[in-house]
């Protein structure tokens, strides 16, 4: 226990932090020696009052860094690791600094600023390129350029994996990368085609981008662009996959929420000549798009970026006719929203033939209205003996209303999608690539259903490859500098995964209820609580419900509520099968990403939304503490706390600490044989470092003690 041997042999540099409810963490200096078993801890606060802070002598409350190491731009290479010290440093940097870049080892943590900085021009971008990571600020670009150069050294394929909160900057940060690439790596005999790799943004934007209350412009799927280079490495073309367009926006929106952008666009400009017979008025006049009861968002002018939106089409190639054929969609889906369903009796629901949304449906869709009125209000039963035409009832016909115009919408997405792929193809042999993923982060609100599940798996699964990298690059670390390899103990989240994913785990009973006649939400619930309630130590009941189950995920503990998982399952059980019968090699989606992954080097960038008001630099330290445990920053730093996160090299020490060294050892020649002999005479417990090739490794405190003796001198 390092910090405790440190507690009782300072006394003069003593500062702790200890729990805050407002800040989280708060700064306090010891005023008296603490001695082993001391229940109390005699402290000043930085307001300066005198208190007595009750301590478990088992866990002292963590000590500060020297310093000298606050505002370094790599937290790994604090002294100490814990939450607070890592906090505190992007505290620093961020709020005193305006540095919204820091490394955590190799994670980027990205800090949105909520404010347009001058730090994205070309100049910055060629200021990056051919530069190494280690000699430059951090930076977004430093992590392209990383991703670029290490393509073209190793000639294997990279990928960038941006994960954050919504809100957190995660698209303008994966945005930032591909133009990044796109300026690098110009192509002299294609042109245009980076050009048509960004101009794959707005549109995607534009139909899968939405406000919500937290991003007023939400990503609502998650996306994977792969940026195909030649074996020059400039750009021939791209590839974009997508997962988990949230469908049910199309037809229900929060308050102060919005439908897709791309139906405001389309609104905001329906009195134009070109859109006349679209029959559009204001976004006010559809049910689907003025629900949230707001249809503006303030400082987006939807008509101008209308005129945007068929610019990019056209500049990815897509013909007038064939974007008319998408805003004829559109408008249908929104003429759909308003057909009025009456009710007839309890059982029976009817659709008045002069229905005039419902007609000009029809007629944009070029469908027969008798059939549509018909299947609006009538289901078929098909059992093995008869085929019978039921009645719905106005919420079933309702219902079925609303599904029709979710599932013409997320096959406009998908199709819109292949057409912008088929747009990015190259004619040429592709030699690398280097991915982005933009995804969302690991969610966890009041109530938690499919949706957040299946997110949540997601990330399970990005959070055990990241490990495995972090693990692989530390043995490579110790190899190449041959110190003799220690075991690194770090979180390891497949248990989880196995629990969701194993044999009779939580997906295959789900899959398995599915395909019972009479499956239900709670028989399957009831199966898991069964299988996993005091069996499985990540899987809870919660007291005081019978409908809901509680993960304990790498990042926190969920509770989801079951209602609905079937019916949500099923019907990515359907695509599935529509998947299914495309390619017969098939896997999920998400094990494919995982596998496309699995074969780059990945590079990472957390993003971190530092407040929920959207104001420029303001640093809420309780709702960054909450997102660097959720995205797995802290468990590095945790990671490499318990192997030797301080790494110095000889030169570097050599420098810093000869202040310490005493004349007989300067008069040495070699001066790594003296850092060795300084370092053995000044920290005894050979434990404590190793000497590698280049570099000493120090374990957690000792660059701290170092820098206490250095500053007694
Ligand atoms: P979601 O999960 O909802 O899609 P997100 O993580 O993709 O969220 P963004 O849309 O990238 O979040 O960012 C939200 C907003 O924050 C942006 O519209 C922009 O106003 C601001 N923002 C993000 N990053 C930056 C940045 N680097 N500089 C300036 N503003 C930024
Ligand atoms: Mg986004």
């Amino acid at each position: 226990w390092p910090l405790f041997s440190y507690y009782s042999k300072c006394c003069s540099y003593n500062r702790v932090w200890i729990p805050d409810n407002e800040e989280v963490w708060q700064s306090a200096e010891i005023t008296k020696n603490y001695k082993a078993g001391d229940r109390f801890l005699q402290v000043q606060l930085e307001d300066g009052t005198e208190i007595n802070y009750p301590v478990d002598p088992a866990a002292l409350p963590p000590l500060r860094n020297p310093d000298i190491l606050v505002g370094e731009n790599d937290l790994t290479a604090l002294s100490y690791l814990h939450e607070p010290a890592v906090l505190h440093n992007l505290k620093v940097r961020f709020v005193e600094s305006k540095l919204i870049y820091t490394y955590s080892g190799i994670i980027l943590v990205a800090i949105n600023p909520y404010k347009q900085l001058p730090i994205y021009g070309d100049a910055i971008i060629h200021a990056y390129s051919g530069q190494n990571m280690g000699d430059m600020d951090p930076h977004i670009f430093a992590v392209a350029e990383e991703a670029y150069k290490q393509m073209a050294r190793n000639n294997k394929n990279q990928s960038i994996i941006v994960s954050g909160e919504s809100g957190a900057g995660k698209t303008v940060s994966a945005r930032y990368t591909m133009r990044y690439f796109a300026t690098v790596s110009k192509s002299t005999s294609n042109a245009h085609v980076e050009d048509k790799v960004l101009a794959s943004n707005p549109i995607t934007e534009a139909v899968g981008n939405a406000k919500t209350t937290r991003n007023d412009n939400s990503s609502r799927f998650g996306k994977y662009t792969e940026i195909s280079f030649d074996q020059s490495y400039r750009i021939i073309g791209a590839n974009m996959r997508t997962y988990l367009l949230e469908k049910s926006r199309v037809v229900f929106q929060s308050e102060n929420e919005r439908n897709y952008h791309i139906f405001y666009q389309l609104c905001a400009s329906a009195m134009q000549p070109e859109f006349q017979h679209l029959k559009l008025g204001s976004a006010e006049e559809f049910n689907y798009t003025r629900m949230g009861g707001n249809t503006v968002i303030e400082g987006v002018d939807d008509r101008a970026n209308m005129v945007e939106t068929q610019k990019t089409f056209a500049l990815l190639g897509l013909k007038e006719d064939f974007q008319m054929d998408i805003f004829k969609t559109l408008a249908a889906i929104l003429h759909l929203g308003n057909v009025e369903i009456t009710a007839v009796g309890d059982e029976r629901s009817s659709i008045s033939p002069e229905d005039s949304h419902l007609n000009i449906f029809c007629e944009l869709l070029d469908l027969n209205f008798d059939k549509i009125t018909q299947w609006l209000c009538h289901r078929k039963i098909i059992t093995t003996s008869e085929t019978v035409i039921k009645p719905m009832t106005k919420a079933q016909a309702v219902n079925a209303r609303d599904a029709l115009a979710k599932k013409i919408y997320s096959h406009l997405f998908d199709f819109i999608v292949e057409r912008i792929n088929q747009a990015l193809q190259f004619t040429g042999k592709q030699h690398t690539f280097i991915g982005v993923l933009d995804i969302y982060g690991f969610e966890t609100f009041d109530v938690n259903s499919f949706e957040q599940f299946c997110i949540n798996y997601a990330n399970e699964k990005l959070q055990l490859q990241f490990n495995l990298h972090v693990f692989k690059l530390e043995q490579e670390e110790y190899m190449k500098e041959d110190i003799p390899w220690t075991l690194i103990d770090f979180y390891d989240n497949q248990p989880v995964i196995d629990l969701i994913e194993a044999k009779m785990g939580i997906l295959e009973l789900l899959d398995e209820e599915c395909l019972l006649p009479h499956g239900t939400d709670e028989n399957w619930l009831q199966k898991l609580y069964n299988n996993f309630v005091n069996k499985n130590a990540l899987f809870e009941k919660p007291r005081m419900s019978n409908t809901s189950f509680i993960i304990q995920h790498f990042a926190d503990k969920v509770e989801y509520k079951c209602e609905g998982f079937l019916e949500k399952n099923r019907d990515t059980v359907y695509e599935v099968l529509m998947e299914i019968l495309k390619e017969s090699k098939f896997r999920s989606s998400l094990s494919l990403l995982m596998e496309t992954l699995n074969a780059t080097t990945p590079h990472y960038v957390r993003c971190i939304k530092p407040n929920d008001e959207k104001q420029p630099f303001e640093f809420d330290s309780k709702r960054v503490a909450q997102q660097l445990r959720a995205c797995g920053v802290l468990e590095t730093i945790r990671i490499s706390a318990q192997s030797y996160p301080s790494r110095w090299t000889y030169i570097e020490f050599f420098s810093r600490y000869s202040i310490l060294m005493t004349q007989q050892e300067l008069s040495l020649n070699d001066k790594k044989q003296i850092c060795k002999i300084v370092l053995q005479r000044l920290i005894q417990d050979p434990n404590q470092y190793q000497f590698g090739r280049t570099k000493i490794f120090f374990r957690a405190g000792q660059v701290a003690y170092l820098e206490k003796l250095r500053s007694d001198k």
